[in-house]
């Protein structure tokens, strides 16, 4: 196919956690995305106070500007440093805890309490321990998790889900046989089958 060339890569959680260390995380955007401003409509579709999941979020500016628009944000990311940076790039006072259903998972909280970041695998998650979500903003997500774990990725978003939740999905379009990825390339006609 197409994406043969990307099919069997893998990158671990440890090559994730030295980005961080390095510094090599040329996919964080200062300034958030522009393609949140131009949809955030379809993502509220008019409602307030909206639950909003971003997976493998890193230290995603969005999460504060959903927050400061009153919803409540749930994130999940593997690097506690991307968490932290987080909290003190936006000065925000927040307290950790850790979660008792998962070994080694931590919960780090503002302490206005509107922004929830879950420190561990999105695959540590379920439904019992955070909850279903109004709304999803995957950027960076499905395109990063391993070609191998597609699948699985989106059938636990799929259980995240509200039933009238709206996803919005940002992905990326290039020759997988100039870049090995992350950010891999997803066909639409698989994004349509993973998410049928
Ligand atoms: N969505 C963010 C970050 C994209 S980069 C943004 O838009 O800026 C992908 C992020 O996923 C990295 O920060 C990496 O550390 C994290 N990550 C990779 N695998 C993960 C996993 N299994 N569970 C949680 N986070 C993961």
């Amino acid at each position: 196919s197409d994406v043969g060339s990307q099919k069997d890569r893998v990158v671990t959680e440890e090559e994730w956690l030295q980005k961080w260390e390095m510094g090599n995380i040329g996919f964080h955007k200062e300034q958030g995305h522009p393609l949140l401003r131009k949809y955030l409509d379809v993502l509220l579709s008019g409602r307030s106070g909206l639950r909003i999941f971003f997976p493998l979020c890193g230290k995603a500016v969005e999460m504060k500007w959903l927050a400061d628009m009153g919803h409540r944000v749930v994130g999940v990311e593997v690097s506690e440093q991307a968490l932290k940076e987080f909290f003190s790039e936006h000065s925000l006072p927040y307290c950790e805890e850790p979660v008792p259903e998962i070994t080694g998972g931590k919960k780090l909280q503002s302490t206005s309490g509107n922004i929830s970041l879950y420190c561990c695998s999105i695959y540590d998650l379920s439904s019992s321990i955070v909850g279903k979500f109004d709304g999803v903003w995957d950027r960076g997500a499905l395109v990063a998790v391993n070609p191998c774990d597609r699948q699985r990725y989106v059938s636990l978003m799929i259980s995240l889900m509200e039933k009238n939740s709206s996803y919005l999905l940002v992905t990326v379009s290039y020759d997988p046989n100039k870049h090995k990825g992350p950010p891999f390339y997803v066909p639409e006609t698989e994004i349509k089958s993973l998410f049928g």
